[in-house]
C-alpha cells in the first residue's frame, strides 16, 4: 500500500499542474521543445525529491534537447515552485522522459516498499523499551556526579489533558528520587484541572532559563514552530533531550527518543518507563488524567486492550477515575457552553454530509468572554454528528497577522495525521492539527477543498 497516498495525490497533482505552468510560461530555453507537456510528477513521501515526467513530441533528438534544458532549470524551476506551493520543503527535482515510467513506477514502488519495511522496523524498535526513566536518570547523574541534577519537564503549547497528566505525572515519580532539582515548565494550566492534579502550583508558566541537564519533552511532536510550550529553544536550553510521545509525526528529536504511535496518550507511553513500585497515587492520578482525555473517556478508537489494563493499574494505585472524569473532561464553565453553542450554531456540511465545518473568529470569542483554552472538545462533538467522517473545526489565534489553528477528527477512515503534516502541522491518524496563517474565508475554503479531495 502506498504511504501518505492522501498528501501524495494532492501533490503530486499540483506539481504536476505548476510545473507545466512554470515549462510552458517562465522558461526561454531554446533547448526546450513547445510540445514538452509534463504527464507525471511523484513526490516521494518525506517530500524530498519529486520524479518529474516528460513527455515530447517530435524525434529523439528533441527530446535529448529539451531533457538536458529541463536539467539545466531545475533550480529556477524549483525556486518558482517553492512560491507557488505552500509546502516547507521543496523536493529535488528528476526530470525523467516518459518512456521511463514504467521503470520509475517499478523503481518507486520498490523504495516505497524499503521505506515501509525501515518504518516498520523503526516502530518495533522503538516500541521495545531500552531505557526506563530510572535508567535515564541514573545515566544522567553518572554525567553529572557534583551537585543536584536538574531536570526540566515541558509539554506542547496550550497543553491538554495528556499533556499535563504526563507531565505531572512524570513530576511526582521523579519527586522520589534524592538530589534533583525539578521545573516543570507548561504555558497554561487549565482551571478544570486545579483540583484534580495534585501540586499544580509547582508548574511554571515561564521559561525561568535555568540551564538544565535534562530536558523531558513529554507529548510533543516536534521541537520547530514554538511547538514546545515556554521554552523557545529546548535544543540549547538543556544538555540532554528526552522525548516521551505517541504522536504518529513524531521523527524523533532528542538525545533519546521513545515513541509509541501505537498508544493511546502520552501517559500510557510514560506508564510503561515507571517502576510500578513507585507509582503513587499522585502519579496514578496524573497518568489516569492523560489517558481519560486522549482516549475521550475510553471511547476512541485508540483504546486498547494495553490502555484498559494501564488503567485499571492507575484506579487500584489511587486514581480518582470519577473525578477526573466529571471534572475535567465533562464538566464545563459557563462560558464554554455558550462558545460551543456558537460553534455548534455556526456548523455547516459539505461532502455530501461526509464533511463538518465551523469556525470561530477573535470576535466571536471576544463576546462570550471565551479564549482558546475553552474550545476543548467542540471538534470531538462536531466529528459525532450523523453520518460525518471528518469534522474540522477552526479558530482565530490571537496576534496581529490573521492565523487560524485547525483542528481535524475523523471517524473511520480518513488519515488525518497526512493532511496535517502536508500543512507542517501533525497529530495522529484520527487527531490532527497545524496553523493556517490565512484569513478566514481563505482559509475555510482551502480546507474544504482539501477534505472534499481527501474523501473523494
Ligand atoms: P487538537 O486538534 O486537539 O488541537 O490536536 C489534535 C492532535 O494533533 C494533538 O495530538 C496535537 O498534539 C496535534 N496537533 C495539533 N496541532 C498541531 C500542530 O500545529 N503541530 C503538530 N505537530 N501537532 C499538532
Amino acid at each position: 500500500m502506498k504511504k501518505n497516498s492522501i498528501k501524495n495525490n494532492r501533490i503530486n497533482g499540483e506539481f504536476q499542474k505548476e510545473i507545466g505552468l512554470i515549462i510552458q510560461n517562465g522558461i526561454k530555453d531554446p533547448r526546450i521543445s513547445g510540445m514538452t507537456s509534463v504527464v507525471d510528477a511523484e513526490v516521494t513521501p518525506d517530500l524530498k525529491y519529486c520524479t518529474v515526467y516528460i513527455s515530447v513530441l517530435g524525434d529523439q533528438e528533441s527530446l535529448d534537447s529539451t531533457m538536458e534544458g529541463l536539467k539545466a532549470a531545475a533550480g529556477f524551476i524549483r525556486r518558482e515552485l517553492a512560491h507557488r506551493i505552500n509546502l516547507r520543503y521543496t523536493p529535488e527535482l528528476i526530470f525523467k522522459s516518459d518512456a521511463s515510467i514504467e521503470y520509475g513506477v517499478t523503481m518507486t514502488h520498490l523504495i516505497e516498499d524499503v521505506i515501509e519495511a525501515d518504518q516498520q522496523k523503526k516502530a518495533e524498535a522503538d516500541a521495545r523499551i531500552t531505557k526506563t526513566i530510572d535508567d535515564l536518570i541514573k545515566e544522567a547523574k553518572d554525567r553529572v556526579p557534583f551537585g543536584a541534577l536538574t531536570v526540566g519537564i515541558c509539554g506542547h503549547v496550550r497543553p491538554d489533558g495528556d499533556c499535563i497528566g504526563t507531565c505531572m505525572g512524570l513530576y511526582h515519580y521523579l519527586k522520589q528520587f534524592e538530589g534533583i532539582k525539578l521545573r516543570v515548565y507548561l504555558d497554561h494550566f487549565k482551571d478544570q484541572f486545579l483540583n484534580v492534579i495534585p501540586e499544580s502550583d509547582a508548574i511554571l508558566s515561564e521559561y525561568d532559563g535555568e540551564h538544565l541537564d535534562v530536558l523531558f519533552v513529554l507529548d510533543c511532536s516536534s521541537v520547530n514552530d514554538h511547538r514546545v510550550g515556554i521554552i523557545d529553544d529546548p535544543l540549547n536550553a538543556a544538555d540532554y533531550l528526552i522525548c516521551i510521545d505517541h504522536h504518529v509525526s513524531n521523527e524523533g528529536f532528542a538525545d533519546f527518543d521513545h515513541i509509541r504511535p501505537d498508544a493511546s496518550s502520552a501517559s500510557e507511553v510514560l506508564f510503561e518507563l515507571l517502576d510500578p513500585e513507585k507509582i503513587n497515587a499522585n502519579v496514578a492520578q496524573c497518568l489516569m488524567t492523560g489517558v481519560v482525555h486522549d482516549t475521550g473517556v475510553f471511547k476512541h478508537s485508540n483504546t486498547s486492550a494495553k490502555t484498559l489494563e494501564v488503567a485499571s493499574v492507575l484506579k487500584a494505585k489511587g486514581a480518582d477515575l470519577s473525578q477526573i472524569v466529571n471534572e475535567t473532561y465533562f464538566m464545563k464553565s459557563f462560558v464554554q457552553n455558550r462558545i460551543s453553542g456558537v460553534a455548534y450554531a455556526k456548523a455547516e456540511l459539505f461532502a455530501g454530509g461526509r464533511g463538518i465545518i465551523s469556525a470561530l473568529t477573535e470576535e466571536d470569542m471576544k463576546k462570550e468572554g471565551a479564549t482558546p483554552t475553552d474550545l476543548d472538545g467542540i471538534v470531538d462533538v462536531l466529528r459525532s454528528t450523523e453520518g460525518v467522517e471528518c469534522a474540522v473545526f477552526l479558530y482565530q489565534l490571537p496576534g496581529d497577522t490573521e492565523e487560524y489553528k485547525v483542528s481535524l477528527r475523523s471517524n473511520h477512515e480518513l488519515d488525518v495525521s497526512v493532511i496535517a503534516a502536508s500543512y507542517g502541522g501533525g497529530g495522529h491518524v484520527r487527531a490532527a492539527g497545524f496553523s493556517l496563517k490565512k484569513g478566514l474565508e481563505e482559509a475555510f475554503v482551502e480546507v474544504v477543498r482539501v477534505i472534499n479531495e481527501a474523501l473523494d
